[in-house]
Order: C-alpha cells, then sequence, then structure tokens
C-alpha cells in the first residue's frame, strides 16, 4: 500500500515555482481578500500569505470587516483587477451571509481569478482547455500523477458535488480519459458505487464515512476531507486505518490534499503572472 505524500510533492512544487521565480524582475503578487473573523478562514490565510513569501511572491493580505458592503467589496475587487503587482486575487471563503458571494467571485477579472471559480475558467476547464483551475481537484490529479496512475479508462467515484471540489473534480477526471460519478447527499447507496470504483475521491466532509466496506481491493482514495473532531484532532472522510490494507494507495490527512491546495495556487497565481508576461 502506496502513501500518496502531499506534503513532500507540494514542497518539491514550491522549490520549483521559487526557482522560476528567480528569473523574473518583478515578483508575481498575490492578493488574498479576508471578510470578517472566521477564525479558520484567518488561519488559511495567513497559510496562502506565508507560502507566497516563501516562493518570492509579493503577498497583499487585506482584511475587511464583516459589516463590509457587497458595494464596497465589489470596489476593493476592482482596485484588485487594476493594480499591475496584482497578478492573481483570491477572495477567502465563506464570505458573510448578506454578501452575494458569487457576485464577488465573478467581479474578478478570469486573468487573475487564481482559485479558477469564475465562470469563465470553470467552463474552460469543463470545455477541457483549462486556463486557470480550481486548486484542490488539479492537486489531486497532480497526485494520482506522482503515483503514475493511468486515469484513461478508470471508474472513478467522487463522494461530494461543491463548486470548489465535487463539480470540476468531474471534469478534470472526464479530461483525464476517466469515467466518472458524482455522489451527494441526495445519492441514494453510494457505497454501491464507490464499491466498484478504481479511485474514488471523499470530499463530503463528514468524519470516517467511508469505510472497508465502500471500497474495492486495490482501489486508489484520495481523502480531500478536513473535519475538527471534539478532541481537537484532525481527519478525513475516510477511515484510514479500516481501508488501508484494502487500497493500493491513499492520501493521508493531514499531509495529504491540503499542502498541495496551496502549492497549485502558487502554481496558478505564476500562471497568470505569465499569461500577462
Ligand atoms: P461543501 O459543504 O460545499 O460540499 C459538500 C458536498 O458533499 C455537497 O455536495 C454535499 O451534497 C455532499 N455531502 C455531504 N454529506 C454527504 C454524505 N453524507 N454523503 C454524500 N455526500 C455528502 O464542502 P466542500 O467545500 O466541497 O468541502 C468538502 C470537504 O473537503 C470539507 O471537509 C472541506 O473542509 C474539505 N476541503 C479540503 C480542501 C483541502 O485543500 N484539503 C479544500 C477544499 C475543501
Amino acid at each position: 500500500m502506496k502513501i500518496i505524500d502531499g506534503k513532500t510533492l507540494a514542497e518539491n512544487l514550491r522549490k520549483n515555482i521559487a526557482n522560476e521565480v528567480k528569473q523574473y524582475s518583478r515578483p508575481p503578487g498575490l492578493a488574498v481578500l479576508l471578510v470578517g473573523d472566521d477564525q479558520a478562514s484567518q488561519v488559511y490565510v495567513r497559510n496562502k500569505s506565508r507560502a507566497c513569501v516563501e516562493v518570492g511572491f509579493y503577498s497583499d493580505q487585506i482584511h475587511k470587516s464583516a459589516n463590509i458592503t457587497q458595494e464596497e467589496l465589489l470596489s476593493e475587487v476592482q482596485r484588485l483587477n487594476e493594480n499591475n503587482n496584482i497578478d492573481g486575487i483570491l477572495v477567502q471563503l465563506p464570505l458573510p451571509s448578506h454578501i452575494d458571494a458569487n457576485e464577488i467571485i465573478e467581479a474578478i477579472i478570469p486573468e487573475k481569478d487564481v482559485d479558477g471559480f469564475s465562470s469563465e475558467n470553470v467552463g474552460k476547464l469543463s470545455l477541457n482547455k483549462p486556463f486557470i483551475s480550481p486548486c484542490t481537484p488539479k492537486g489531486v490529479i497532480k497526485m494520482l500523477d506522482s503515483i503514475k496512475c493511468d486515469l484513461r479508462g478508470k471508474d472513478c467515484v467522487i463522494i461530494g458535488a461543491s463548486n470548489i471540489v465535487g463539480r470540476p473534480m468531474a471534469m478534470e477526471f472526464l479530461n483525464a480519459g476517466a469515467t466518472v460519478q458524482v455522489c451527494h447527499k441526495e445519492t441514494k447507496d453510494i457505497k454501491q458505487k464507490t464499491k466498484s470504483a478504481d479511485i474514488i475521491v471523499a470530499a463530503a466532509g463528514v468524519a470516517n464515512l467511508v469505510n472497508s466496506e465502500w471500497v474495492k481491493e486495490g482501489a486508489v482514495i484520495i481523502d480531500v476531507g478536513i473535519n475538527r473532531l471534539e478532541d481537537g484532532s484532525m481527519t478525513g472522510d475516510v477511515d484510514f486505518d479500516d481501508v488501508k490494507d484494502t487500497v493500493s494507495a491513499i492520501s493521508p490527512v493531514p499531509g495529504g490534499v491540503g499542502p498541495m491546495t496551496i502549492a497549485v495556487l502558487l502554481e496558478n497565481t505564476l500562471t497568470a503572472y505569465q499569461a500577462k508576461l
């Protein structure tokens, strides 16, 4: 059984990015916009900004109060769209409930949409003409590549159908020649579907949802889930100990998809920068 070591893969990707950045006179710039005081979001934003600085990017962290209006946030995005030192703009989700997150995401020009969430970038991925694609699914593909998992003709089951993970993941798999099923809260008998899958991506946000009864011998599992348990520890959507003797490869939590997501965000920022050059 192989452990798909996202931490080391991400370190290598970051090293390559750092080397590439050295050749440019102006550093790529990423602006991370945080609204409100959500603790988890603050940690994510800090980690993203730190990762930027480590590879030699310029990082701009903008923190706005939770009672910012839609118009004020839109004009902040507009200011960043027009700033020549900023190549990528990331709005940390979730946004407060009075804000229309969709409108904010669509206000970021696609050339700077390094999360790849805008309809233009999602559309390009769906047409198999990707420009900047959502970080987590793109990171998952890199993780599967790292174990030389040929996706052509494989049966893939994704648990979770969100705009940021499940849906773009389905497009990535389709583009790679796999056959895809996407399960969600309304799906009947998910176990019966995962049981015949070559590759399972678990992204429901439900601790230990997937156990050995859901998995066929030799399957590959990528665990995207991040769940905090009562004792403060972190776990994925997969019962790692229960499935480890059944699978051929699995990504751990922590140390799997999480670090890859941040490394791909840096890669997307570099792509945006290079496209502008
Ligand atoms: P979300 O809440 O937006 O979507 C969850 C999806 O899972 C929905 O489609 C829902 O229908 C489905 N779902 C929920 N419960 C289910 C169940 N019992 N059975 C089947 N489907 C179910 O969440 P999200 O933003 O897509 O994130 C999913 C998980 O992945 C979370 O734990 C999140 O923290 C994690 N995540 C990790 C990374 C990373 O970098 N590692 C990135 C993004 C999200």
